[in-house]
């Protein structure tokens, strides 16, 4: 591994929403210069970072804006184009720490070329996890378990779907999020009206199985390929978006979180992966553990270990960006993390309300993470609550009435 990216470099990142602002606030807290490139003016990360390029993904000169600020670059969403990370990996880094702006401008095509920009995760990992067809062909050679699933590109394809993956979800196999680009199918009419409704283009059709429940395991990898994990996170989902995680001991069985842990390392370890990953699974009512999906970055699920580890997935998103030692988080405090959407902000009359924060700041153990997004719209991630306590009893003790306090549903 080449030597560590140290504090007063620039760490660039894809994407200027929540997961990028509170990659800025982790890399800031190390020392270090942030810059986002978002087309937003008023993106969630732009607004607290140093640099803030307003441009599309695609344009190569917004890249080369990036670029020119940074030492690294990593990206906050899985959508960002994997062509940009490609071009950006080719690009020259940006001046080294201590070079200010101004002589590394004077010196012009006179100076000494710099090394090329680190980008983590790599385009190639990142277009695997774009791609329903693609992951999921990753986890089947990895030898992990995934739902019945049948890859729908053509009408014979769709023809020749099993009766057995009835009744099934179909998925597009790009751009899908928070439940976007589903439709739930019980039948083969209803399967080839919804592939028709989502304009024929490649899907996943997969078996709807009985969910126990849901959880997520986070990893960081280094370069080195040194590895190490956050505690099993529990999900609960409504309406396809993440509502509730819970994490600490007793959320599910060991044996269990023991073999999603070692299956997330595999997946991680077998793309070469670099970077911070999390991998989504379902726990089946007849008691097996299915993979589900992963994202190539922080995730939601992950957002309590800012207040209930004393590593963060953003710090491990900074560590592993910057070729900095990952040592293996410690989870202190029991936690629950609520996810704040946009409702919360609407009252029952459609006008909008401020949430109660200063009853929910007064229950022990609440830390309130907002966005700085101004418009609430239903389905939107404003914030999270997180709930840490000394027993899971009481965390939860504390986060139901969190809940009551906000009229969130109660779980
Ligand atoms: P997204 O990319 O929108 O997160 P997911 O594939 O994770 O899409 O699906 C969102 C949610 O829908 C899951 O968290 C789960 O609650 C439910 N779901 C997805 N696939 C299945 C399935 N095969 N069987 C049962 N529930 C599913
Ligand atoms: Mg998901």
């Amino acid at each position: 591994m080449g030597a560590p990216i140290l504090a007063g470099a620039t760490l660039g990142v894809m994407g200027g929403g929540q997961l990028g602002r509170m990659f800025a606030h982790a890399a800031q807290s190390m020392g270090y210069f942030t810059a986002v490139l978002d087309p937003d003016a008023d993106s969630p990360a732009g607004r607290v970072s140093h640099y803030h390029i307003d441009d599309s993904y695609e344009n190569e000169s917004g890249l080369a804006r990036l670029a020119a600020h940074c030492a690294a670059v990593t990206t906050e969403f899985e959508n960002v184009p994997a062509a940009s990370l490609r071009a950006l990996a080719a690009m020259r880094s940006g001046p080294a720490p201590g070079a200010t702006s101004g002589s590394a401008a004077g010196l012009g095509a006179a100076a000494v070329p710099s090394d090329l920009l680190a980008v983590h995760p790599s385009a190639s990992v990142v277009a695997v996890a774009q791609d329903r067809v693609q992951e999921k062909a990753h986890f089947v050679a990895c030898g992990v378990p995934c739902a019945p699933y049948a890859v729908i590109e053509s009408a014979a394809q769709l023809e020749a779907v099993g009766a057995d993956l009835l009744p099934g979800i179909l998925k597009t196999a790009r751009l899908g999020y928070d439940g976007k680009g589903q439709v739930r199918v019980a039948t083969r009419a209803e399967l080839a009206s919804a592939w028709a409704a989502l304009k024929q283009q490649p899907c996943v059709l997969e078996k709807m199985l009985a969910l126990d429940f849901e959880c997520s395991v986070i990893v960081a990898r280094g370069a080195d390929g040194s590895m190490v994990h956050l505690p099993v996170q529990r999900n609960l989902h409504r309406d396809g978006i993440l509502a509730v995680t819970e994490v600490f001991e007793g959320n599910m069985p060991p044996a269990l979180a023991n073999t999603a842990i070692a299956a997330t390392k595999k997946i991680a370890n077998d793309l070469s992966y670099v970077g911070v990953l999390c991998v989504e699974f379902f726990v089946l009512q007849s008691g097996g553990l299915v993979v589900n999906e992963m994202a190539p970055r922080p995730h939601n699920s992950g957002h309590y270990s800012l207040n209930a580890c004393d590593v963060s997935q953003f710090e491990l998103q900074v560590r592993t960006l910057a070729g900095l030692p990952l040592t293996p988080p410690r989870q202190h405090s029991s936690a629950i993390m609520l996810n704040l959407l946009g409702e919360l902000w609407l009252a029952a009359d459609g006008h909008s309300q401020e949430p109660p924060w200063a009853q929910v700041l007064a229950l022990p153990g609440t830390h309130l993470h907002l966005y700085g997004k101004t418009q609430a719209r239903v389905g939107r991630k404003m914030g999270h609550l997180n709930v840490t306590a000394a027993t899971p009893a009481q965390a939860r003790a504390v986060a139901l009435q969190a809940a009551k306090l906000l009229g969130f549903a109660p779980f």
